[in-house]
C-alpha cells in the first residue's frame, strides 16, 4: 500500500466536494489534525473510519486503498483480455498435441510398413519372420495408443445435435467409430450419438 499516493488521493477527492479538512474531520467525529496526517501520508484512516470517509468521498474502500479511482470499464476490458490470452495458449498447447499425435501416427505407420516390407523381401518364411512381424506390430499398436491419448487430451469434440464441446474418456475415445479425427461418440449433455468433430477451442 502506498501510503503517499492514498494521502494525496483522499486530499483530492475531499477537494472535488468542496469540504475541508476541518469539515470532513467533523463528519467523522474526529480532530483536523488527524485529517491532515492522513493527506500528508503519515497515517491511514482507523479501519472504523474507513467505510464513513469512503461513503462522505464516493469512493470504494478497494478505490482508497489503491489511491485511485478504479475504472469498472478498463477493469472489465482487462480480465476480457486475460481471458482471450488464456484461450488462445490452450488452443496453441491444442494444436501442437494434434501436430504430435499425426507425427507419431505417420512416422510409425511408415516405419512399420518399411519393416515388413524388407523383412518379407530378405528373409526365409520362418520364426524370425514372424517374430519381426509380431514385434513391429506391437510397437505400433503402441504408437497408436499414444497417438490416441494425445488426441484425447487436445481439445474438445462438438457434439453435431446441441454444439456442447466435451472431452470423451480415453475408453469411449478408443472404441469410438472414427473418419480421421471425427468420432461418433455420444454427447454427455444432450445424450445423443452423434459424428462429434475435433476443435481446438471451447468457444
Ligand atoms: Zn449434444
Amino acid at each position: 500500500m502506498d501510503i503517499i499516493k492514498i494521502g494525496k488521493f483522499i486530499a483530492s477527492c475531499r477537494k472535488n466536494k468542496n469540504i475541508t479538512q476541518e469539515q470532513l474531520a467533523e463528519k467523522l467525529y474526529i480532530t483536523d489534525r488527524a485529517v491532515s496526517k492522513w493527506e500528508r501520508g503519515l497515517s491511514l484512516p482507523d479501519a472504523d473510519k474507513m467505510l464513513d470517509l469512503c461513503n462522505i468521498l464516493d469512493i470504494s474502500v478497494n478505490e482508497l486503498l489503491n489511491g485511485e479511482k478504479i475504472n469498472m470499464k478498463d477493469y472489465e476490458k482487462k480480465t476480457e483480455e486475460l481471458l482471450v490470452e488464456l484461450a488462445k495458449q490452450d488452443e496453441l498447447k491444442n494444436r501442437k498435441l494434434m501436430t504430435a499425435m499425426w507425427t507419431i501416427l505417420i512416422t510409425s505407420l511408415a516405419f512399420y510398413l518399411g519393416i515388413l516390407l524388407i523383412a518379407v523381401n530378405t528373409l526365409e518364411e520362418g520364426w524370425l519372420l514372424g517374430v519381426i512381424i509380431c514385434t513391429s506390430t506391437i510397437l505400433l499398436l503402441i504408437a497408436g495408443f499414444i497417438a490416441l491419448k494425445l488426441e484425447v487430451e487436445a481439445g474438445y469434440y462438438e457434439c453435431k445435435n446441441c454444439h456442447h464441446k466435451f472431452v470423451p474418456t480415453y475408453k469411449e475415445a478408443l472404441f469410438a467409430m472414427h473418419m480421421s479425427t471425427t468420432r461418433h461418440l455420444k454427447c454427455p449433455k444432450c445424450h445423443e450419438k452423434s459424428w462429434a468433430k475435433k476443435v481446438m477451442s471451447k468457444d
